[in-house]
């Protein structure tokens, strides 16, 4: 593919994302992270890492992964984007988990949707994020609690769908109950 051709496609694929991430997140009350999200995709480190390994049917960060062994626009983003539980990460800690606020958890459910809604196109159905979610949560370093509410919120989504789900007033309820949990 042409560069110039991949440049546009890839800061298409950005804008859309963030707008149906902006949809979801205002449902879930949090507009202001919404219009911010993944603002970083737009600095250079990150644009042009993605341009130059942007294939449309893989993610540009795992092309580059498998290229040269790391991907420095990924470095980049987890330690500016309080949405993903890496940034909370911090292994030198006796608890290396740190929980994540809410309204980056609930930035973070908003994401994985739109990521999922995206790449499965019409194969999207309302079951999809609790299956992927079931595949990759064992290896997810994220505090234990907020692991069983993103699977109760993914199974409620499952049965009921986003709509029912993603509002502001459950999403804070049960991340509040969750935290009771110890
Ligand atoms: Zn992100």
């Amino acid at each position: 593919m042409k560069y110039l051709k991949k440049f546009f496609k890839h800061l298409h694929t950005v804008n859309k994302h963030r707008f149906l991430v902006f949809k979801l997140c205002i449902k879930a009350g949090i507009p202001w992270r919404g219009f911010v999200h993944d603002l970083s995709k737009y600095s250079p480190t990150e644009f042009f890492e993605s341009v130059k390994y942007y294939t449309g049917d893989r993610s540009p960060i795992m092309l580059a992964k498998l290229d040269i062994g790391y991907s420095k626009a990924w470095l980049h983003h987890k330690g500016r984007n309080k949405h993903h539980y890496e940034y909370w990460y911090d292994y030198s800690l006796s608890k290396p988990e740190v929980v994540m606020p809410l309204k980056y958890f609930k930035e973070m459910v908003c994401d994985n949707l739109a990521a999922g809604i995206t790449y499965q196109g019409k194969n999207w159905s309302k079951e999809y994020q609790l299956s992927y979610w079931n595949k990759v949560k064992d290896n997810a370093r994220m505090d234990e609690r907020l692991k069983k509410l993103l699977t109760k919120i993914y199974t409620d989504i499952s049965i009921y769908g986003i709509n029912k789900v993603l509002n502001k007033k459950n999403l804070n309820t049960l991340y509040k109950e969750s935290m009771k949990g110890e």
